[in-house]
């Protein structure tokens, strides 16, 4: 269903990282949904490692039928950053603020694989979009 990316971060599983299955709402704190389809989902190492056990209501689900990475983030392409969109209400601009916190999305070898990624697609005279890593970034 991810082609092998990561449902948060959109990195390669299974090559360069492990793949794992991230329970969304952790079993320590949700054992009812421990073997749910809907709380579990493909993701790297990274992701796990920074979220661990965490939960927050507010955290974006990427699944949820109107999830869309263009309505809550921009990617900035000189830093390799992921930011809220501007011009989002409160709420939802925390939802985007968690999410890249919880998950790590910003950490400094995050951005630059981004950027060299980004350098690399705009090199390949004919990119397939999923043979890329952080897709959501790229297009
Ligand atoms: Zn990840």
């Amino acid at each position: 269903m991810t082609q092998a990316h990561c449902a948060f971060c959109d990195g390669p599983v299974g090559v360069e990282s492990r793949e794992t299955v991230e329970h969304f709402r952790p079993k320590s704190r949700f054992p009812e949904l421990a073997y749910q389809w809907e709380n579990l989902f493909p993701c790297c190492d990274m992701c796990q490692s920074k979220k661990l056990e965490r939960f927050d209501p507010a955290l974006l689900k990427p699944d949820e039928a109107d999830y869309a990475f263009e309505r809550y983030f921009v990617a900035n392409y000189l830093t390799g950053k992921v930011e809220p969109l501007p011009g989002l209400d409160d709420t939802t601009k925390k939802r985007a603020e968690v999410t890249i916190a919880m998950y790590g999305l910003n950490i400094e070898a995050r951005k630059i694989a981004r950027i060299r990624e980004w350098e690399s697609y705009c090199r390949d005279a004919a990119p397939c979009l999923d043979d890329y890593s952080y897709r959501f970034f790229l297009a």
